[in-house]
Parts: structure tokens; C-alpha cells; sequence
């Protein structure tokens, strides 16, 4: 009998739906490869979970995500829904998910690849062969601390966010980012502000106390302020990057904008255990959405992360990245990274292509 694995399929609003069926196409090829089955429960998230139930994350959503070995999001969200109050607006459904599935490291994949690197606001040849992955801590840090607004004792107006870490909380993301360094290149970055941040001295002892346990990969610290200019000055000196909340939000963007174009950037969000939550980017992109022309890579490259992140199906998450990296090798190019538009390929022509080179 064949392993049999259980996806929950979120498509969501706008293009989401459009590029999810793209990579479930992507998944159904990679079945047959590897003689796995792919049960594949759907249900509603954001804006048209608000339509049919009058709820962002209906209990039936988070019932069939818990109940599943991974989740695949397309986006949410819509200008049909932006005046809504805040329990009816699609990102709150987001936000619900991620809690609810406890997901606390955020993975962001940076891989730029050969035959795009001209098209890169930075030099040729400082982007070429960059291959790096930000993980950032997602549930606790500033944003998460107690916060408040009062008036100081000069009567002015006065606001404090708080910046708080237990060690579990950095224990558990470590340890993640050190198992993703294992299945890499074993080269790990973490970045904090230890020179000014209590939070970061703890922070960085226990790193310290993590990497004992993996002696197979070389932990080194960085300053946050000082690996935002390495990013852009020499990226390539990167594998994994582990930090915490908000400084990695600002990073993994950072990182991202090295290597181009929103329409080809995946994510994953992890839990304890293999349960993640896997994701474009991008938004739902209304402008173009139920024109054809969204480009599918970044949520066909979100499904190779599941692969390799929840399913352990490394192989084939790896014969998906070449297939991708084949078709943009090949001048195919939908129309956000094309430099001739009129030349630029649709959102199922786009699939079609990486398929093909995937049964190659
Ligand atoms: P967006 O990412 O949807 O779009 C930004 C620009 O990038 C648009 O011009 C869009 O056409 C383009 N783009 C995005 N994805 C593309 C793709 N796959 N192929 C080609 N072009 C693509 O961001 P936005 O316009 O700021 O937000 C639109 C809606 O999406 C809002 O309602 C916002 O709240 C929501 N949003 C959702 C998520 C999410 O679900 N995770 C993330 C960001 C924004």
C-alpha cells in the first residue's frame, strides 16, 4: 500500500485559489514519482469563509488543519472586505490559524537563481548563488509583549512595547533552526543585539547551549545592524539565519528583495511536531486575480516546502526547485518577471512548463 499523507487546502480569496491548483497539479505529478497518495481536504479561509459563514477561521477549517500532516494556504484578503471590523477581516482569520496551529518559526527561503540574477537591484555578481534561509521566531518578542499608551509625568502623550523571551521560547526555535541547518549546508547565523538587548544576551546563551547538541553545525552570532548591510554587501556568506520576531520580519524581507520578484517567494511556518503551514508571499493580489496571469511559482515552491519541511519527501521537493529553476533557465517567464511582456506566459501555461521539466 502506498503512504498516504492528509493536506489541508486552504485556496483563500483572489489569485489564491488560481496558483493553489496550480501546485496541487505540481503535487499530483510528484505522487505518481514517488507512489504516494495525497488526500486533499479544502475549506475556507479569510474573505470567502466571511461570505459563507460569516467567520474568517471557521472551527470546520481549524478542525480539518489540525487533523492534517500539512497545510497549503493560497492568500486572503480582497478590497471587498477592507472596511470591516477587525474580527470580520480576512488577516484575522490568518492570524487565527497561525495561533491556534501553534506555529513559532517562520521559514523564508532566498534562492537566486543564475539566470535571474541581472534582473537584481544589486550587481550581478554579488547576487549570483545566493541560497539562504531566514528563520524567524513568529509567536512571541515585541510584538506579542505587553504594550500601553499613557501620559508621562510632563503630561505627554507615551507608549511601551514590551520585548520579552523565556528560554523555551528560543530553545524551540534553535533547535529548528538548527535541524533546517542540518539539512543544508550545517552553516548557522544568529542574529540578535546582545551589545544593547538583554533579551538578546539570553537570546544568544542559549544558541550556545542548543549548538552543543549539534556539534555537526558551525553556530556563529552576527548583530542585527550588521547583517543588514551584509545581506546587500555579500549575501552569499549566508546559509540559515535564525532570529527573533521582529528583526527577522525586517530581514526575511530584506533578504527576499535580493532575489526579485514577489510572485516567486515561498514561505512555511512550522510547529512543534511535522504540522506546517505552507504559503506564497505574496498577497491575493485582486488587480490581477481571475485574469490567468499570476505567476504559480511562489506557491508551487511553497508546496516543495512542504514536501521537504512536513512530509520528509526531500527528493522530490528538490526535483521541484530544478524544475522551476529549469523553465526560468528555458526564458519562460510570466509577466511580473518578464522583461518582454508581451512574450510573458499565463498562471496554467506557466505549471504547465514545470510539469514537464519535472517528468524529464
Ligand atoms: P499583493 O501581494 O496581493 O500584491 C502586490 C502586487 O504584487 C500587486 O501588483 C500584485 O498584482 C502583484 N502580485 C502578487 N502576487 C503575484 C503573483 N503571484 N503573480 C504576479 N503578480 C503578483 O499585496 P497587496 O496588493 O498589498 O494586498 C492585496 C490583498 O492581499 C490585501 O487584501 C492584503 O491584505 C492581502 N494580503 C494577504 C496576504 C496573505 O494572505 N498572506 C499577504 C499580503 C497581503
Amino acid at each position: 500500500m502506498s503512504r498516504e499523507y492528509k493536506i489541508a487546502v486552504l485556496p483563500g480569496d483572489g489569485v489564491g485559489p488560481e496558483v493553489v491548483e496550480q501546485a496541487i497539479k505540481v503535487l499530483e505529478v510528484v505522487a505518481e514519482q514517488e507512489q504516494v497518495t495525497f488526500n486533499y481536504s479544502y475549506a475556507r479561509l479569510g474573505g470567502s469563509a466571511i461570505d459563507e459563514d460569516g467567520t474568517p477561521l471557521p472551527e470546520a477549517t481549524l478542525e480539518v488543519a489540525k487533523n492534517a500532516d500539512a497545510v497549503l494556504l493560497g492568500a486572503v484578503g480582497g478590497p471587498k472586505w477592507d472596511q470591516n471590523p477587525s474580527h470580520l477581516r480576512p488577516e484575522t482569520g490568518l492570524l487565527g490559524i497561525r495561533k491556534a496551529l501553534g506555529l513559532y518559526a517562520n521559514l523564508r527561503p532566498a534562492v537566486m537563481v543564475e539566470c535571474m540574477a541581472s534582473a537584481s537591484s544589486l550587481k550581478e555578481e554579488v547576487v549570483a548563488g545566493v541560497d539562504m534561509m531566514v528563520v524567524r521566531e513568529l509567536t512571541g518578542g515585541i510584538y506579542f509583549g505587553e504594550k500601553k499608551r499613557f501620559q508621562d509625568e510632563n503630561g505627554r502623550d507615551a507608549a511601551i512595547d514590551t520585548l520579552l523571551y523565556n528560554e523555551d521560547e528560543v530553545e524551540r526555535i534553535a533547535r529548528k533552526a538548527f535541524e533546517i541547518a542540518r539539512k543544508r549546508n550545517n552553516k548557522l547565523v544568529s542574529v540578535d543585539k546582545a551589545n544593547v538587548l538583554e533579551s538578546s544576551r539570553l537570546w544568544r546563551s542559549v544558541m550556545e547551549r542548543v549548538a552543543k547538541e549539534y556539534p555537526d553545525v558551525e553556530l556563529s552570532h552576527m548583530l542585527v545592524d550588521s547583517c543588514a548591510m551584509q545581506l546587500v554587501r555579500a549575501p552569499k556568506q549566508f546559509d540559515v539565519i535564525v532570529t527573533e520576531n521582529m528583526f527577522g520580519d525586517i530581514l526575511s524581507d530584506e533578504a527576499a528583495m535580493l532575489t526579485g520578484s514577489i510572485g516567486m517567494l515561498a514561505s512555511a511556518s512550522l510547529s512543534d511536531g511535522h504540522l506546517g503551514l505552507y504559503e506564497p508571499v505574496h498577497g491575493s493580489a485582486p488587480d490581477i486575480a481571475g485574469k490567468g496571469v499570476a505567476n504559480p511559482i511562489a506557491t508551487i515552491l511553497s508546496a516543495a516546502l512542504m514536501l521537504r519541511y512536513s512530509l520528509n519527501l526531500d527528493a522530490a521537493a528538490g526535483r521541484i526547485e530544478n524544475a522551476v529553476e529549469s523553465v526560468l533557465n528555458q526564458g519562460i517567464r510570466t509577466g511580473d518577471i518578464a522583461e518582454d511582456k508581451a512574450a510573458a506566459v499565463g498562471t496554467v501555461e506557466m505549471t504547465q512548463h514545470i510539469i514537464n521539466a519535472l517528468k524529464k
